[in-house]
């Protein structure tokens, strides 16, 4: 693997169409490109032609992972894709999604974005009643306790698997006849609905409305907490699968996840980051001379900073955007280099500057060291860090792969400890308040785990870890395919 970054990695991007004229497949490619920066480890799409369910999953980014030939094995009017990143179970051809599965209802397909914080009992359940398992992922609990839930319709059967789920999950579902958009009552992680005008026309579901922008879909309006779409001939059915009692959305997908081309919640995420910038310049001012981006998620707040501060914008960095995730191993020298593989400072624009330097946020505290080295190796004389989120003090167990309790430098050291350790001149974090002041949106919307260890939802720590669901399997069944228990 390539130097790990201190980053939070994302979860997964969903997407699904039902539209008679469109060839589904390849809008779903394109709608799985658009929602890349959600997932980067394996890709797939399942289509569905009103008789028969097919699949097909690749490891690798989505341009990598579809051929032509994928495509055209994969007609139909309905599609569902998944691009992945591991957030329960490792990265292996096994756990690429969508997960294909049989009941008595025929085949299914689903795509899982979010992660559920029971998945582990739920699985050892079905292991004591037989089950058999074919890969490590929360997603083939959700799958398979929806095939075994009663009903002789597909919403009384998710209706029914849904009370079993605890934690983040937004699906979609292609059946051989409809498509459907579930997500959980918290809300925690988004789904929006889209629509495709001219020709037949067409409903189109995806994790971020960006990925509808993408093909020529306008979006209608986000799927809501504990909402049940049911998409067919006869159009849009909309249906309570849950009641919720709160809500609890990831703040993370206004801060650093969700391109900032989409939008959530009515808001527009770039704008949302540039007055996250706002509020930072007014609750940690700084004497300066630039504002300067961590590119790319940073930018809209150092632009909201330098607006509000007075201080210019300037790029002082430049990133490699090609550089992506890649398993070959730097050698030595290329270690000692680091951060250098993925950014540039541009001496002429940092000599002998005072630099606020802006980023979203900091977990581990080791790729900003690096960064502040940088700049002041190209000449600059201060560097102020200015992080548009709170300090990231807790894990977090509903869809982001982060690092555990003790890896978070802001569990064990204080603002000024961090600092010190990061080699700034000063540090400053976003208050909650001044975050909610900037997405301006009501306060119990939204999930606070990560900064104040209060989660939406009882979890056992202990429990929590990414591989928990990797045990020795009694038998494995062919990849994206749930196995079923022994009749
Ligand atoms: S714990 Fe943090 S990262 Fe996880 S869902 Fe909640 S707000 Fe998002």
């Amino acid at each position: 693997m390539a130097p790990a970054l201190d980053k939070i990695h994302e979860e997964c991007g969903v997407f699904g169409i039902y539209a008679p004229d469109q060839d589904v497949a390849r809008v779903t490619f394109f709608g799985l490109y658009a929602l890349q920066h959600r997932g980067q480890e394996s890709a797939g799409i399942a289509a569905a032609d009103g008789q028969t369910l097919r699949l097909r999953t690749h490891m690798g980014l989505v341009s990598q992972a579809f051929s032509e030939e994928d495509l055209a094995a994969l007609p139909g009017h309905i599609a569902i894709g998944h691009t992945r990143y591991s957030t329960t179970g490792s990265c292996s051809p096994a756990n690429a999604s969508p997960i294909r599965a049989e009941c008595d209802l025929g085949s299914f397909a689903v795509a899982h974005n979010g992660n559920l914080v029971n998945a582990q009992p739920l699985r050892d359940e079905m292991l004591q009643l037989g089950a058999r398992f074919a890969s490590s992922t929360d997603s083939e609990v959700i799958t398979r306790l929806i095939a075994e839930a009663p009903g002789r319709d597909w919403l009384t059967k998710i209706r029914r698997a849904m009370p079993r789920f605890m934690g983040a999950y937004s699906l979609v579902i292609a059946t051989v006849d409809r498509l459907i958009g579930v997500r959980d009552p918290l809300g925690v992680r988004p789904l929006c609905l889209g629509r495709l005008e001219g020709g037949q026309g067409g409903w189109v579901l995806a994790s971020e409305s960006c990925a509808l922008m993408t093909i020529g879909a306008a979006l209608v309006r986000e799927v809501a907490p504990g909402e049940i779409v049911i998409i067919d001939a006869g159009g849009v059915h909309s249906h309570t699968g849950q009641v919720p009692e709160r809500h609890a959305m990831c703040l993370f997908e206004y801060i650093y996840f969700a391109r900032p081309d989409s939008t959530i919640n009515d808001r527009r995420v770039y704008l949302a980051r540039l007055r996250m910038g706002e509020e930072l310049a007014r609750e940690h001012p700084a004497a300066a001379d630039i504002v300067v981006p961590v590119p790319d998620s940073a930018v809209p707040a150092a632009i909201g900073y330098s607006r509000a501060s007075g201080i210019p914008f300037a790029e002082g960095l430049i990133k490699n955007r090609y550089i992506g995730r890649t398993f070959i191993q730097p050698d030595q020298r290329l270690r000692d280099v680091g951060i250098g593989l993925k950014f540039n400072p541009l001496p002429e624009v940092l000599r002998g500057k005072r630099v606020v330097l802006v980023d979203d946020s900091i977990v581990r505290g080791t790729t900003t060291p690096p960064i502040v080295r940088l700049l002041r190796q190209a000449g600059a004389e201060e560097v102020h860090v200015r992080i548009h989120s709170p300090a990231f003090r807790w894990p977090c167990y509903l869809g982001l792969d982060v690092a555990t309790r003790q890896e978070l430098i802001a569990a064990h050291k204080s603002v000024d400890e961090i600092a010190a350790h990061i080699n700034a001149n000063s540090l400053g974090y976003l208050s909650v308040e001044g975050l909610l002041r900037a997405i301006d949106v009501p306060r119990d919307e939204f999930c606070f785990g990560c900064f104040t260890g209060h989660y939406p939802v009882p979890v056992q720590m202990d429990l929590m870890d990414k591989l928990a669901l990797e045990r020795p399997l009694p038998a494995m069944a062919a990849p994206g395919e749930a196995a079923l228990p022994p009749r």
